[in-house]
């Protein structure tokens, strides 16, 4: 046995927790991290010169929707997760909403073994939370993820969607509570948002600002606030996913200090970097729910990135095919946009530009994600014995971006032509080269299902690895 490393990242300015960083070198063996060092470089197998980069813990991507199994001509596993790894994303975790939707643990293991060899990237899954009450030990028990609440829906991608009754949104929270997983929530209150959209319908609106004002702030802001009272109640965690704007954010911010909620909030890049100017002007094909919001609203999410009340940045990367995008009217268009391969490379630009720190970067889309779908104990941080899933950045390199270059199936982006600052040079997934000098050099994908690791579930995990 030789005594170097498998492998060393030489070279670079390597992000370690708590905006801690070394200039130095990074050692790898059996694809987790062994040692971080100054000085002289040790021995390796392998030596990846990172001179003048920035070494950082591969993104975890918390929320996803890949399409697969089900829509696969809008996105699939291996198309969705190819684009991830481009972008500095080692980790996805996939929404529920697939074809075959996981609400059961024979639909997650399901999920599990058909998205084996079909995953450029580690992959953690989430569960439905409508209809998973009796389920939610078992599911905490092969690593779910958290539970996915969406509040906001009369229809699912095209599908009768009913919003779960208060027996089971009750049932469901006591499971949740009961085994420690995380109830996730799409937060906008259907009612009032049904109201809003008939009325607008009925005045003949169909200006592209009409979906915008069929789903205001406050209609976010009460459902951000009736979770947050019904998470208390019950005593369960709460993240709210991919807020948008001032109003919902006091409220959720409010409430976790007035109640002693243990929430998070998550927003996008989106909500950070885009403004209802950017749909007037792009229509239609930008079109997300909850809306893209005013520029008060972005720098609403830019204060809370510096307060620390954002949590969290996911891509909500959700591809639609473009026909999707065509309607009349644009009530009727489906929303979603693809955004996990360009969600690191505009967070990274924002912190060239100083707008944020680095060290912030890595918190928002590294670290605090890694905890909020606890896999804190193998990844988001560059310390020893973690997952060596690792994106070396530029920070004198450009990214252009190009939706024709995007790895997703689709490749229309809102960030069409946009020049940022850095670029993304190599890409490793548990030691592994995935993405080299900008170019693919995996020969075929192997990525593998993640399991969130609950207290009290510890020995059937270990038991489900050993099965996988
Ligand atoms: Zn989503």
């Amino acid at each position: 046995m030789s005594e170097g490393y498998d492998l060393v990242i030489a070279d670079g300015v390597v992000q370690l927790p708590g905006g801690e960083t070394v200039a130095g070198w990074l050692g790898v063996t059996d694809g987790r991290v062994v040692a971080v060092g100054e000085g002289a470089v040790p021995r390796a197998d392998v030596v990846i010169d990172a001179s003048g980069g920035q070494v950082l813990p591969g993104a975890i991507d918390t929320h996803v929707h890949f399409r697969d199994p089900g829509d696969t001509d809008k996105e699939d596993f291996t198309s969705g997760s190819l684009a991830a790894a481009f972008g500095g994303v080692t980790t996805v975790v996939d929404m529920p909403n697939t074809g075959h939707v996981v609400v059961t643990p024979d639909d997650f293991r399901e999920k599990c073994a058909y998205l084996e060899h079909r995953s450029w990237v580690d992959f953690g899954l989430h569960a439905n939370f409508n209809d998973s009450s009796g389920f939610v030990d078992e599911l905490a028990e092969l690593g779910v993820a958290s539970l996915k609440w969406l509040m906001g829906y009369a229809d699912w991608k095209g599908y009768q969607y009913q919003p779960s009754s208060y027996a089971e949104t009750r049932a469901t929270f006591m499971a949740a509570a009961h085994a420690s997983v995380g109830v996730m929530v799409h937060a906008e209150a259907l009612p009032w948002l049904l109201d809003f959209r008939d009325r607008l319908r009925a005045q003949g609106r169909t200006d592209v600002g009409v979906h915008a004002d069929s789903r205001p702030p406050f209609v976010e802001a009460i459902a951000v606030a009736e979770a947050a009272i019904v998470a208390v109640e019950f005593g369960c965690r709460l993240h709210i996913v991919h807020l948008t704007g001032d109003v919902p954010l006091r409220t959720a911010i409010a409430l976790r200090d007035a109640l002693g909620a243990d929430l998070t909030v998550e927003t996008c890049p989106q909500y950070l970097f885009l403004s209802d100017e950017d749909v007037l002007a792009q229509g239609v094909s930008i079109q997300a729910n909850p809306p893209i919001r005013s520029l008060h609203d972005q720098a609403a999410l830019w204060d809370g990135i510096a307060a620390g009340t954002i949590f969290s940045v996911a891509s909500d990367h959700a591809p639609h095919l473009p026909e999707d995008k065509q309607a009349e009217n644009p009530l009727d268009a489906l929303s979603g946009i693809v955004g996990v391969e360009t969600m690191l490379p505009l967070m990274v630009d924002a912190a060239a530009s100083g707008r944020l720190s680095l060290a912030r970067v890595v918190e928002l889309l590294c670290a605090h994600p890694a905890r909020l779908v606890r896999l804190d104990d193998r990844k988001g941080s560059l310390v020893p014995g973690h997952d060596a899933d690792i994106v070396i950045v530029d920070l004198q390199g450009r990214t252009h971006v190009s939706g024709e270059a995007l790895h997703s199936k689709q490749h229309t982006t809102p960030f069409e032509g946009r020049e940022l600052r850095g670029a993304i040079r190599h890409v490793l997934l548990r030691g592994r080269p995935l993405i080299s000098a900008g170019r693919l050099v995996a020969r075929e994908p192997f990525g593998r299902h993640a399991p969130s690791l609950y207290p009290r579930s510890r020995s059937s995990i270990a038991r489900h690895e050993a099965i996988a």
